[in-house]
């Protein structure tokens, strides 16, 4: 039985080809850390270095807290860690460090005397069964009841997107967490999720009943279901893709990734594919001002043909038939359900019903069709070419 944990079913729902690579093929690729999860991974350390602290009964003041973050960080930090808006947004490495003394100072100022509860564990981590007979993977931050049996899963984010009480009464990670919970500690009366939002010096709190818990799991059996019989591990290209641990040996941007490694411009124009999608680019414009001139002409030529009364037109080599034909104009919306169902009144409607090749095309793709009408089509592999900017060059 596999081991699952919530970042690895978020891996498939945010991209089933990533999981591929990096669950199925096992593939590790050696890549910086992100600023962003360097930031996570110091903060975190500290305020599990003060609950250690609070533990054995140490003094600990918020200068030296944010004295011991600090040099966990100059530790720690090297200069290929990742920053994604380093260009984009001109921040750096100091601006994060800040960031981060900030949060721990306010939490700091938020919990002390941090006597809110009874610390029952700190980065806690476990293996739950689920019904299906996989386990989920279970790692608590701060986990910790008061007198009144409700115990409290607490996760520290340092997002800087706050979480709403929607977006928290639908997280999966934590809520499994409480069925765990419930099964260790027979005295619960309650289990509270808290996202302590340390940018926002705010908690997120929610709570699940045992009817929520439960589908909860359910929903988490079919998805591992869902995953085990796939065949198919397609990329959804996204917002996270430059986030992504994969990207450089991803088919949509393995390509750019050796660009970037090219310095030189010229060294860089006779990259065999950067030749061709230039030519190919240039080829689709005149195609764009060709069809325009097509449309020109034919117009000219209907005026003309027109003007002398003529229906062919001579040239030096060719000639051009002119000829006007009547063209209708199908009815839209609730006319176009009357003519159907106009045509199907008197019977007629399977003279002028056609198959649409686009909707059997787009349903056996997605198997949403039935079995014997897939026997009866053929499957081709074929290639749908589109042209668009780069991201990195759109002011251009
Ligand atoms: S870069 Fe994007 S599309 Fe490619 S594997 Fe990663 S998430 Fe998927």
């Amino acid at each position: 039985m596999t081991c699952y944990s919530h970042s690895r079913l978020g891996t498939y729902e945010n991209c089933p080809y990533q999981y591929k690579l990096r669950y199925i093929d096992k593939i590790r690729p050696e890549i910086p850390d992100t600023i962003e999860a360097f930031l996570g991974s110091i903060v975190h350390e500290a305020l599990d270095g003060l609950y250690k602290d609070i533990k054995f009964k140490k003094e600990i003041s918020k200068a030296n807290l944010i004295k011991d973050y600090n040099e966990l960080w100059e530790r720690r930090y090297s200069n290929d860690i990742l920053i994604v808006k380093a260009e984009k947004e001109g921040v750096n490495s100091e601006n994060y460090r800040k960031m981060g003394e900030q949060f721990i100072s306010d939490y700091y100022d938020r919990m002390e005397p941090f006597d809110q509860l009874t610390i029952l564990g700190l980065e806690t981590t476990d293996r739950m069964t689920l019904p299906d007979g996989n386990k989920w993977h279970v790692r608590i931050d701060k986990l910790g009841c008061d007198s009144e049996g409700n115990y409290f899963v607490c996760d520290y984010k340092t997002n800087s997107r706050m979480k709403d009480q929607e977006e928290a009464d639908n997280d999966r990670q934590l809520a499994l967490y409480s069925i765990w919970v419930k099964n260790k500690f027979k005295d619960a009366k309650s289990v509270k999720l808290v996202w302590h939002m340390l940018a926002f010096n705010k908690d997120a709190v929610s709570e699940r009943s045992d009817e929520e818990l439960e589908k909860l799991q359910k929903e988490v059996c079919d998805k591992i279901k869902e995953i085990e019989s796939a065949t198919e591990f397609p990329r959804n290209k996204n917002a996270l893709c430059d986030y992504c641990d994969y990207k450089a040996m991803c088919p949509s941007f393995k390509h750019e990734a050796e660009l970037e490694k090219i310095k030189e411009v010229e060294k860089f124009k006779e990259d065999e594919g950067v030749k061709l999608v230039d030519e190919f680019s240039e080829i689709k414009m005149k195609l764009g001002e060709l069809k325009k001139q097509d449309a020109d002409f034919k117009e000219k030529l209907i005026a003309y043909a027109k003007q002398f009364d003529i229906d062919v037109v001579y040239g030096s080599n060719k000639k051009c038939s002119v000829k006007e034909s009547d063209k209708i104009i199908m009815p839209e919306g609730e006319d176009k359900e009357k003519l159907v169902k106009l045509l199907k009144d008197k019977g007629l409607w399977d003279d002028f019903n056609m198959l649409s090749y686009a909707k059997v095309n787009s349903e056996v793709i997605k198997g949403e069709v039935d079995k014997d009408v897939k026997k009866m089509v053929e499957l081709e592999k074929s290639f749908r070419l589109s042209l668009s900017k780069r991201k990195d060059k759109e002011d251009e």
